[in-house]
């Protein structure tokens, strides 16, 4: 990590923060911090603080600084099956505002025409430093298309080309990378080296985070968990496997099998018929969970973050399975992120991670 993406991620996570703190914590020299901070704080991406001023034994202040979260923005675009999700987030991963589209048609062009129309309502007066595009399913970060998109019968879509006519810089990642960056920058996994966190929506993927780094593999196709033999042998998938985890699990499918009633009313009911979904979950969960071993495992299910009866059961059923997860209270987590927020979480993120991990090529004074 170079120095100033160094001193600006500590300043997210212990900010306000003197800068002899910020030296002592990363090993940068003094000077260099100072210098580094001065760049930051020239973009805009930190700010001394009007908090308490320290001084040490030579009666020097000490003006902490914290991240600048006044001034500049990002914002968010989730793809899902049903509608986009707008999101505008501070530069600590607060959700500012969100809309949700319903899409206009299914084709790509349909979607992605409706949110350059609705883009500049919902922004405003404000000028993001850069647009985070998330989707589940197959995105290439380096060359910002959605690969597959099996839900949306998606493929190929150059969807940062798209973005792009709106004049933001747009980066794409799929929804469980950009979840479990989120989760390193903003969440409660921070200091965790290895992470594996499971989405279970519409669409089912995996991120898998060793060494600090999320692990994208060619073509970042990485995570794809989708048919893996281990949901309801009498469920046939859309290539015509039987028993594929997704075809299973997913919020579609789960609403068929509980007699076609939609999720958000299954929501707002008794948590028994999300209990079945979390312990199927946890199946497949215990079998990755030993497979990447990692520091914390977190899940992303509606039912696991809405009832906590639907995380003991993920808990219970990954304990029951996994040779590894010896403790599960300690290692097996809901997402960070409530409910209402976690797709304009996801959209945002994208943009944040590119931001901390080069801040001075994305950000303008
Ligand atoms: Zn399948």
């Amino acid at each position: 990590m170079s120095g100033p993406a160094t001193v600006l991620r500590a300043v997210l996570r212990h900010g306000p923060v003197a800068r002899s703190t910020i030296a002592r914590l990363t090993g940068l020299s003094p000077a260099g911090v100072t210098r580094h901070c001065g760049s930051l704080a020239d973009r805009g991406l930190v700010a001394e603080t009007d908090g308490p001023v320290s001084r040490n034994g030579m009666g020097r202040p000490h003006v902490p600084v914290d991240i600048d979260t006044a001034r500049h923005t990002v914002c968010g675009v989730h793809i899902a099956h049903a509608q986009c999700t707008l999101a505008v987030l501070d530069l600590r991963g607060n959700v500012l505002a969100q809309q949700q589209i319903p899409h206009g048609g299914t084709r790509p062009e349909e979607v992605l025409g409706t949110v350059v129309e609705a883009l500049p309502r919902f922004l405003g007066d404000r000028r993001p430093l850069a647009m985070g595009v998330a989707a589940g399913g197959w995105v290439d970060t380096d060359n910002g298309v959605i690969v597959e998109h099996a839900s949306l019968g998606w493929k190929n879509v150059p969807v940062k080309e798209i973005l792009s006519t709106t004049g933001i810089p747009v980066h794409a990642d799929s929804h469980a990378r950009a979840l479990v960056q989120a989760e390193q920058l903003f969440g409660q996994v921070r200091a965790s080296e290895s992470v594996l966190h499971l989405f279970v929506g519409n669409v089912v993927d995996a991120a898998i985070v060793t060494g600090g780094s999320t692990h994208r593999g060619p073509r970042s196709a990485a995570g794809d968990v989708a048919h893996l033999p281990l949901g309801d042998p009498d469920v046939r998938c859309g290539r015509g496997h039987q028993g594929c985890f997704e075809a299973t699990v997913s919020d579609d499918a789960w609403a068929r099998r509980t007699a076609g009633v939609s999720m958000r009313e299954l929501l707002g009911a008794k948590p028994d018929p999300f209990i079945e979904r979390a312990r199927m979950v946890g199946r497949a969960a215990a079998l990755l969970y030993d497979v990447v071993n990692p520091e914390v495992l977190v899940v992303t299910e509606a039912g696991v973050i809405h009832f906590p009866e639907c995380l003991q059961a993920l808990r219970d059923e990954i304990a029951a399975r996994s040779h590894l997860c010896a403790a599960p209270e300690h290692t097996v987590l809901s997402s960070s992120f409530g409910g209402d927020e976690v797709l304009a979480v996801a959209g945002g993120a994208v943009a944040l991670g590119v931001l901390y991990a080069d801040p001075l090529s994305h950000a303008v004074g």
